[in-house]
C-alpha cells in the first residue's frame, strides 16, 4: 500500500475504537428500548387499575342517585294519596329518614374515595415532574425525625421503635424522607394485635451504595402479594386501612428516580423486611 493510500485508510486502533463505540451505542439503544417498554407497560397498568378503581365509585354514585330518584317518586304518589293512615305515615318516614339518607351516604363516601384517588395520582404526576435536588444526606438525623413523628402512636399501642447506625447516603431530602417515612408508617400500621409490635431499622453500606432495612414483626404479606403490592392502589384488604394503596408506588417511584431499588422479604404471619438500595 502506497503512503497516500495508508494515510486514508483507518487503522486497525481507529475500527477497533469505532466497533467499540457502535457496540457501546447499540447497548445504550437497548437499554433505553427495554427502559420505554417497561414505561409503557407500567403506564398501560395505571390507565387500567385507575379506570378501574374509579369505575366503580361512579358506578355506586349513578345507582343510589337513581334510588334517590326513585325514592322521591315514591314520595310524591304518597303524599298525592291525601290520606293520614298509620300504614303511610309509616311508609313516608321510611323513606325520609332511612332510604333516602342511606343512597346519600353512598354518594358521599363513593365520590370521597373518587377524591382520594384523583388526589393520589396527581401527587404520583407531580412526583413525576419534580426536579431532584440531591445532596449528602444524614440518615440518623432524618430517621431519628422520621421516628419521633410516630412516637404518640409508638406509646400509645406499646410499639417499640429501634434505629441502628446508618450510612449516610446521596439524595433528594424531601422524597428520600417520604419513601422512609411510608416504610415505618407501613411498618406501624401493619403489625400484628398478637404481639408487641417491633420495629428496627438498619443500614450498611456495600458496594457504593447504601443498603436500608425497615423491619417488623407484623402481619407479613403472602408471596402472590409481594411484587403487586408495589402497584398503584393495591390493598391486600382495602377499606381496612387508612391509606388508599398509592404509599409503595410513590416509593417505588422515587426510589427509580434515585437510580436505587426496593425489595421485600416478608413471611405471612410473622413480619416483613423492606430493603432500600441507594447511592452512598
Ligand atoms: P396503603 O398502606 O396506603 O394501603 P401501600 O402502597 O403503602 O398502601 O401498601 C400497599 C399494601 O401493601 C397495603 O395496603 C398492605 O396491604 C400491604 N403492606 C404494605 N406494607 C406492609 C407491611 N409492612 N406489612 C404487611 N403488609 C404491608
Amino acid at each position: 500500500m502506497t503512503e497516500d493510500l495508508k494515510s486514508i485508510m483507518p487503522s486497525r486502533d481507529d475500527l477497533n475504537r469505532e466497533m467499540f463505540e457502535r457496540n457501546k451505542s447499540e447497548e445504550e439503544l437497548a437499554r433505553l428500548n427495554d427502559q420505554l417498554a417497561s414505561k409503557n407497560r407500567e403506564l398501560e397498568q395505571i390507565v387500567y387499575v385507575t379506570s378501574h378503581d374509579l369505575r366503580s365509585p361512579l358506578v355506586n354514585i349513578n345507582g343510589f342517585s337513581r334510588e334517590i330518584a326513585t325514592s322521591l317518586d315514591d314520595l310524591k304518589s304518597l303524599l298525592l294519596r291525601r290520606e293520614s293512615s298509620p300504614e303511610l305515615k309509616e311508609k313516608i318516614h321510611n323513606i325520609i329518614e332511612k332510604d333516602i339518607p342511606e343512597s346519600l351516604k353512598f354518594i358521599v363516601t363513593s365520590s370521597s374515595k373518587m377524591d382520594s384517588l384523583l388526589s393520589g395520582l396527581l401527587r404520583l404526576s407531580r412526583l413525576g415532574r419534580a426536579e431532584l435536588k440531591c445532596e449528602g444526606l444524614n440518615m440518623n438525623k432524618l430517621m431519628s425525625d422520621i421516628v419521633s413523628s410516630f412516637e404518640f402512636q409508638a406509646k400509645e399501642s406499646g410499639i417499640k421503635i429501634d434505629i441502628s447506625i446508618l450510612p449516610s447516603c446521596n439524595g433528594d431530602e424531601s422524597q428520600i424522607n417520604q419513601v422512609f417515612f411510608n416504610l415505618i408508617g407501613n411498618a406501624v400500621k401493619y403489625l400484628s394485635p398478637e404481639r408487641q409490635g417491633v420495629v428496627k431499622v438498619s443500614g450498611y453500606s456495600e458496594d457504593g451504595q447504601s443498603v436500608y432495612c425497615v423491619e417488623d414483626n407484623g402481619i407479613g404479606i403472602a408471596p402472590e402479594h409481594q411484587e403487586k403490592i408495589f402497584e398503584i392502589f393495591y390493598q391486600l384488604e382495602p377499606g381496612q386501612s387508612a391509606g388508599e394503596g398509592l404509599g409503595l408506588t410513590i416509593v417505588k417511584r422515587i426510589l427509580e428516580k434515585h437510580n436505587g431499588k426496593i425489595w421485600l422479604e416478608s413471611e405471612k404471619g410473622r413480619g416483613s423486611r423492606v430493603y432500600v438500595h441507594l447511592p452512598a
